[in-house]
């Protein structure tokens, strides 16, 4: 792509279709860089340069859209299945500098890599509509980016997400998620990680999973709401199987998770019958925990009610305590309850 970005499609057919004109690349780099919390022990990351990136563009001008003689996308291409490039805004670049120490912060380069997942190339609709192959497709792509990211250019971290939304701040409507590889693995990460190395939690978790949590059920994989849930109706997904990642799963595991996912997306859709805006967080093995881990795809939505939005208020900003107003065994129930195959 202009400006050496890589772009990598992924498809079940041959791509056959003829190159067309991309976007310009961006005239200046960003002066992304890390600094060091020292009260959290943890690195905040900044990235000065995102604040030009696209905001709500019309459908005809959406750069995730295919391109057409005329008309510049981030995808020179007419047709695709899914696209996966490097993101023109990035807040982690491969090899980035570091810059000095600030106001007494230690800083570190903010070296990584974020990547634009394109789901489809129709601008309409997500995971609750595209057919299962797509997302089983998707599942593989996951695993493929994990794989090169995490294995072959060694990052220690790499987390596959979706933001969905307008009331979380999604400023593209055309079905995509990201997929941000760190140098470091985040506190949050590590301490899961570190947790299913002392013990199998989450494989003893979906073992012994009481009924009344128990969302969806496929051969390989399930579905459930845990009974730990931080937001109302938040739902994970996970192989029956310990598997560290999507890169290790099989393809009966991938389908599994590709039908329940659909699902999923379908039941939060249905539940006040609008779409739920959620974050969706593909959780894998960080580097050098791949024998321990248990991976799971987890959804935590953003509304807790018809209308009323769930925010992240004082106590959860001040302490990390989260507060939630509907009970796990409640939202499994009103979940059980929206049928899936139903129009959303
Ligand atoms: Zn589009």
């Amino acid at each position: 792509m202009p400006g050496g970005r890589e772009l990598l499609l992924y498809g079940r057919g041959a791509h056959e279709v003829p190159l067309l004109a991309a976007l310009p690349a961006e005239p200046h780099a960003a002066a992304a860089h890390l600094r060091w919390h020292p009260l959290l022990g943890e690195w905040v990351a900044y990235a000065g340069a995102r604040q030009g990136r696209t905001f709500l563009p019309d459908a005809a001008a959406c750069p995730l859209c295919p391109a057409a003689d005329g008309r510049l996308g981030e995808i020179p291409f007419a047709d695709f299945e899914i696209a996966v490039f490097e993101n023109r805004f990035p807040a982690l670049t491969p090899g980035a500098v570091g810059v000095p120490d600030v106001a007494g912060v230690a800083t570190s380069a903010a070296d990584g890599r974020c990547e634009v997942v394109v789901f489809s190339a129709d601008h309409v609709g997500g995971l609750g509509t595209l057919p299962v192959d797509r997302l089983a497709l998707l599942i593989e792509v996951w695993g493929a980016r994990i794989k090169a990211l995490r294995d072959e250019a060694g990052f220690a971290f790499v987390l596959p997400f979706e933001n969905r939304g307008e009331e979380i701040g999604v400023t593209l409507h055309h079905p995509h998620g990201q997929i941000y590889a760190f140098s470091f693995v985040p506190q949050r990460a590590l301490k899961v990680a570190r947790a299913q190395q002392d013990a199998p939690v989450l494989t003893h978790l979906i073992e012994d999973l009481p009924h009344e949590l128990l969302l969806d059920t496929e051969d390989a994989a399930v579905s459930f709401v845990p009974g730990f849930a931080m937001y109302p109706y938040e739902t994970w997904l996970a192989p029956r199987r310990r598997v560290a990642g999507p890169e290790a799963l099989l393809p009966a595991e991938t389908l599994s998770l590709a039908r329940l996912l659909r699902r999923a997306v379908r039941r939060l859709d249905g539940l006040f019958g609008r779409p739920m805006p959620y974050i969706l967080a593909v959780q894998a093995a960080p580097r050098g925990f791949e024998e321990s881990f248990h991976m799971t795809v987890e959804l935590r939505p953003f509304r807790r009610d018809a209308d009323k939005l769930k925010y992240l208020a004082g106590v959860e900003q001040g302490t990390g305590v989260f507060l939630v107003d509907v009970p796990p065994e409640q939202a499994a129930a009103r979940l059980k309850a929206v049928d899936p195959e139903r129009g959303a």
